[in-house]
């Protein structure tokens, strides 16, 4: 395994050039282009890394998969899915076009405004309440208290306005439940906590192994909520290049503007790759190319 992922940072690396770090988040804008890595969690508990896989990074939308999963636990499905749709949305995941059209009810869980309104039906009066819970599942799940990246959480809560519009417009509609400020710094610390590869393929390997954890054997979550998430992922999770995704890919995958992405082979393994050059969508250049690279080696699309 070790020498396939080498080979995959490596097939990789040659295209990190034709990206650029995300700029609009101004601490982000600092980040390293050059960087690269990948790690592998297999539900046997065993798992392998490559490049900087140890590196911390902020998941950005990455988190939305795991607002998603604590609100499902706290809340159940049926709940959860009366505020946001299943459908992808084929828009930027900041557009607020949709929203005017859509009577304020976001597409789906996986873009910003879908995020937000999950965010706000966490339990917990405040946002570092909320996020506590969101966190405080990840951190078992990975092995490790978690935290969020201050420079980069106050960086985005100080010039997000695109975001904090999005919040009030689907106020406006009472798709968000509560204080509007809540749900949306909910959002943005969620976006800011700071992981690494083998931290973030950890805590994604029970969306592989049917909803158990395998490291501590408890379920996480019921496998019929593990498909509808698998599914989104699939359908959703890159943004508007989801489809040519799941053709080149071909598993489901959750990418963030930190330039992480961390994709699920179901019943086989969790991966998480990192590179923070971004293509125009958003999508971290680098770890899209070592998941292709790895889906081509092992066989791993879902449709082949
Ligand atoms: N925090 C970022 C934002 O809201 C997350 C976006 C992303 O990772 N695609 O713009």
């Amino acid at each position: 395994m070790h020498s396939i992922l080498d080979a995959a940072l490596q097939s990789a690396r040659p295209f990190l050039s034709k990206g650029k770090v995300a700029a609009y988040i101004p601490a982000l804008n600092r980040a390293n282009p050059d960087q690269l890595g990948v790690a592998v969690c297999l539900p046997d508990g065993s798992s392998f890394s490559a490049g900087d896989a140890g590196v911390g990074f902020t998941i950005q939308s990455i988190s939305k998969v795991f607002t998603l999963v604590t609100a499902i636990r706290s809340l159940g499905r049926d709940r959860v899915f009366e505020r946001v749709g299943l459908e992808p949305s084929g828009n930027p995941f900041y557009s607020l076009v949709q929203l005017e059209y859509e009577a304020g009810r976001p597409r789906n869980p996986f873009i910003n405004a879908g995020a937000m309104a999950i965010s706000s039906l966490l339990p917990g009066e405040t946002s570092s309440i909320r996020l506590d819970v969101v966190a405080g599942g990840m951190s078992e799940l990975c092995g490790r208290e978690l935290s969020i990246n201050v420079d980069v959480y106050s960086s985005e809560r100080d010039t997000g306005n695109r975001n904090k519009a999005v919040g009030f417009f689907m106020k406006h509609f009472d798709i968000i439940e509560g204080d509007v400020t809540v749900a949306v710094d909910t959002y943005f610390r969620s976006c800011s906590i700071e992981m690494t590869c083998l931290e973030l393929a950890r805590a994604g390997l029970f969306l592989s192994n049917h909803g158990v954890d395998p490291t501590s054997k408890q379920r996480i979550l019921e496998q019929h909520d593990v498909q509808w998430i698998n599914s989104l992922m699939t359908t959703c999770g890159l943004y508007d290049a989801s489809g040519e995704f799941a053709c080149r890919v071909g598993v489901p995958g959750k990418s963030g503007v930190g330039g992480g992405i961390l994709a699920i082979v179901p019943g086989k393994m969790s991966i998480a790759a990192f590179g923070p050059a971004l293509d125009e969508k958003g999508n971290s250049i680098g770890a899209w190319k070592v998941l292709e690279f790895l889906s081509a080696e092992m066989g791993l699309s879902l449709y082949a």
